[in-house]
């Protein structure tokens, strides 16, 4: 399939990508170009969704707007080079960005909903010690193009006659920290958004952050989607060496930019995700701490079992454990659950994402050390 379009033979160098233009980047860029702002809703729908990307099939623009358009624009989409499906009907692509740079990009499948996982960055700079993402590095940001453009292509593959609307959530829980890319990932979250593209509700759009206080404010004003913020720990001590941003905005910071964010948002709770590391963060002790600290937020909590991938140092903890742990959870007033980890043979599974990059951080360097002596806590 030829999934980068354009309909004109100059180099595509030179053209403008518009695929991660949101509403109002058209509108100014065709008032730039001395057209009326409305043109905007127009090439979003046929773009966003109606899968057009040839400016000469856009039959409701001029003739002489489609030739100049062609002259100077184009829309981009990431290049699908690996597409698995595992038993459980999770499907990962493995995409190829125009710098030869891959990131991965995941779709959940369940009864009443679809789910797509959606990159931010060719890998992470956070450096949390039980994620896959982190130990590669980082290279770069997703620009906005690439970003919608996860979106743009899983909906184009999934969609069929007996199913057009294939995804109904869209979770930015991929590789990569969204909130250190935050200008282009709520440029491409406003087009989810946005009722001639995927008219997605601002409650069915969940960003994932590990907990970056300043612009957790910004996005409770710009883009007030629903938050999932990753805790992994009850206490600073632990959360400091488990998730390293701790070290910049502990834990009673977070608790109190996560209740300044469901303020003046009815009904919005924050997600809290708890990924289960056997003997490290399970015990009793911890579930009543944890507790405490959750206390006085509008939330609930994800208990995530660790997927494991060679060299972590981790194991999850027990199913057993697992429940205890939500029990305690639970009795004291936290609405807890377990997520079920899904296509997890095909390493599609939170934490598992790697796509194929070139760490730009010393990173790669330091972790090999630490692996060769066992020792990563
Ligand atoms: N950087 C963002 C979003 C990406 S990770 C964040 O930190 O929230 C999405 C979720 O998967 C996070 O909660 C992350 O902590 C969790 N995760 C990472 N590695 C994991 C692993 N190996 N097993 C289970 N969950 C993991």
């Amino acid at each position: 399939m030829e999934l980068s379009v354009t309909d004109n033979t100059r180099p595509q160098a030179s053209l403008e990508n518009l695929m991660g233009h949101d509403r109002q980047a058209l509108e100014e860029y065709f008032q730039s170009l001395g057209e009326k702002p409305f043109r905007a809703t127009q090439i979003l729908k046929w773009v966003h969704q109606q899968s057009t990307y040839n400016f000469s099939e856009m039959t409701n623009l001029s003739k002489s707007l489609r030739a100049s358009l062609s002259e100077r624009a184009s829309f981009i989409l990431p290049e699908i080079i690996n597409d698995q499906v595992s038993e459980d009907g999770t499907r990962k692509w493995l995409l190829r960005l125009e710098d030869g740079n891959s990131i991965e990009t995941v779709f959940i499948p369940e009864a009443a909903r679809g789910t797509l996982c959606v990159s931010s960055q060719v890998g992470c700079a956070l450096n949390c010690s039980f994620c896959a993402t982190a130990r590669q590095g980082f290279n770069r940001n997703l620009t906005s193009a690439e970003i919608i453009g996860q979106l743009r292509l899983a909906n184009q593959l999934l969609v069929s006659p007996d199913n057009d609307r294939p995804i109904t959530n869209v979770v930015m829980m991929g590789m990569g920290e969204p909130m250190l890319n935050y200008d282009n990932v709520v440029r491409a979250m406003r087009l989810m958004q946005e009722d001639f593209a995927y008219g997605l509700s601002k409650r069915r759009v969940t960003l994932s952050t590990s907990g970056l206080l300043p612009q957790m404010q910004r996005l409770s004003k710009e883009c007030p989607v629903s938050l999932a913020v990753s805790l992994h720990a009850p206490d600073d001590e632990l959360r400091n060496e488990l998730v390293p941003i701790n070290r910049k905005y502990p834990i009673q910071e977070l608790m109190q930019a996560c209740r300044d964010y469901t303020k003046g948002l009815p009904h919005q709770k924050i997600t809290f995700e708890y990924v289960m590391l056997a003997g490290v963060n399970d015990s009793d002790t911890q579930a009543r701490k944890l507790a405490k600290v959750l206390g006085n937020v509008p939330c609930k909590l994800n208990l995530i079992p660790f997927n494991s991938f060679a060299g972590s140092g981790y194991s999850s903890s027990s199913l057993t454990r697992i429940n205890h742990f939500r029990d305690i959870l639970m009795q004291k007033g936290i609405m807890t659950v377990t997520r079920k980890t899904r296509g997890e043979e095909i390493d599609a599974a939170c934490g598992q994402l790697a796509g194929k990059f070139t760490d730009r951080t010393s990173r790669t360097k330091r972790f090999q050390q630490v692996t060769i002596t066992g020792d990563i806590h």
